[in-house]
C-alpha cells in the first residue's frame, strides 16, 4: 500500500473546504485500484473564519483528514513548506483549496511519475482568463524579468499545484531558506519533470487572498532570491556613472585652461541640478537595490522558523 499525500494551504477558505475535499475525493476509485491511499491535510495559515471548524467537522466524518494550524499567517510558502516537513506520503501534491487546481489532473500527474518515471509532475496554466488584465500583463513582466536575469527557469503560469516523489519532496526540504520561493526552489533541485498545460479556472467561491502589493513583494522575494543581477547593474551604471563624470571634468579642465572657461558662466545652473538630481537619484535606487539584499541576509541570519502550530489534528 502506497500513500499519496494532497497538501492545501488554507487561508479564510471556509467556503471551499466541503468542495474541494467532494472534488478531489472522485478520483478516490483510481487510487483505490492502484493499491493508493490517500490523506489531505489541511494546512489552516491563520484564518480568521470557520476555515478550522469545518476541517475538523470533516475530521469526525473522515480520518483521512488532517489538519496543520498556525498560530497566525505565516504566508503560502510557510504553509507549503509545514506541509511537506509534516506529511509522510511516498507521493505528495500540493494544491489550492480554491479548486484553481483541477483535481480531475490528480490521475494524469500520477500515472506520469508511476509509469512514464517521473519525479515530478507540475501544471501550469496556458491562460489567464478571467483574472484583471493589469495583474496580467504585470504577471508576464515578472516572468520575463526574473528568466533574463535568473538561471533557474521559472516558467511563466507554472502553478504550485505539483505531484512530487518522496525523493523530490526531501530535496525540496534540504532547501532551507527562509525566504522561500517555491517556484523557483522546484526548478532548482531538478530531477526529471513534466509540465501538463491546462485552462485557466477561476476560483470556486471566495475571494482571491493576494493583493496586488502581496504579489508584488512577493515577485521581489522572488528576483533577489534567485538572482544576484541587480547588484551587478547597481554597480556598472555606478561605474558608467564615473566615466561620465571623468570626460565631463576632462573636458572642463581642457576648456578652462585653452579657451578661458565658459563666458556664460552663471546659466550653468540648470544642467547642474539635473546632473546632481540624476547621480542621487541613481545612488539611492542603487543602495536600495543593496538594502534588498542586506534585508534579506538579515532575515536568512535571525533563522526564525517559518512557521508555529498552534495545533494539530
Ligand atoms: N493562501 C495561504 N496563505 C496566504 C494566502 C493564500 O495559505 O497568505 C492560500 C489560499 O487559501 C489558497 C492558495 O493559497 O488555497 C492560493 O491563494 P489564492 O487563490 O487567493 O491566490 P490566487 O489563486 O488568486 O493567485
Ligand atoms: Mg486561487
Amino acid at each position: 500500500m502506497k500513500l499519496l499525500s494532497v497538501i492545501v494551504p488554507c487561508y479564510n477558505e471556509q467556503e471551499n473546504i466541503q468542495d474541494f475535499y467532494d472534488e478531489l475525493m472522485k478520483n478516490e476509485a483510481f487510487f483505490k485500484e492502484r493499491d493508493v491511499d490517500i490523506e489531505l491535510v489541511y494546512v489552516n495559515d491563520g484564518s480568521t473564519d470557520k476555515t478550522v471548524d469545518m476541517v475538523k467537522e470533516l475530521n469526525n466524518k473522515d480520518k483521512r483528514v488532517k489538519l496543520v494550524s498556525f498560530s497566525r499567517n505565516f504566508g503560502k510558502e510557510a504553509a507549503i513548506y509545514a506541509g511537506l516537513e509534516k506529511v509522510a506520503g511516498d507521493y505528495v501534491v500540493i494544491m489550492d483549496c480554491d479548486l484553481q487546481d483541477p483535481p480531475a489532473l490528480l490521475p494524469e500527474m500520477y500515472k506520469a511519475v508511476e509509469e512514464e518515471g517521473y519525479d515530478s509532475v507540475a501544471t501550469r496554466r496556458v491562460n489567464r482568463k478571467g483574472e484583471p488584465p493589469i495583474r496580467s500583463f504585470f504577471a508576464r513582466m515578472f516572468y520575463k524579468l526574473i528568466n533574463k536575469m535568473s538561471k533557474t527557469e521559472i516558467v511563466d503560469g507554472a502553478r504550485d499545484y505539483r505531484l512530487m516523489t518522496r525523493q523530490f519532496v526531501d530535496a525540496v526540504l534540504s532547501v532551507k531558506e527562509y525566504n522561500r520561493f517555491s517556484k523557483g526552489i522546484f526548478g532548482w533541485v531538478g530531477f526529471k519533470n513534466k509540465w501538463i498545460e491546462f485552462e485557466n479556472v477561476e476560483r470556486r467561491k471566495g475571494e482571491t487572498k493576494w493583493s496586488f502589493w502581496k504579489l508584488f513583494k512577493y515577485a521581489l522575494d522572488g528576483i533577489v532570491a534567485f538572482s544576484t543581477i541587480p547588484l551587478a547593474v547597481a554597480s556598472f551604471v555606478g561605474v558608467m556613472l564615473c566615466f561620465v563624470a571623468l570626460f565631463f571634468i576632462i573636458f572642463i579642465i581642457v576648456r578652462q585652461c585653452f579657451f578661458g572657461g565658459d563666458p556664460h558662466d552663471v546659466f550653468g545652473w540648470a544642467s547642474m541640478v539635473c546632473i546632481i538630481l540624476f547621480a542621487s537619484g541613481v545612488q539611492l535606487l542603487c543602495v536600495g537595490i543593496l538594502g534588498q539584499y542586506l534585508s534579506k541576509t538579515y532575515l536568512e541570519v535571525k533563522k526564525r522558523p517559518l512557521y508555529i502550530v498552534k495545533e494539530e489534528i
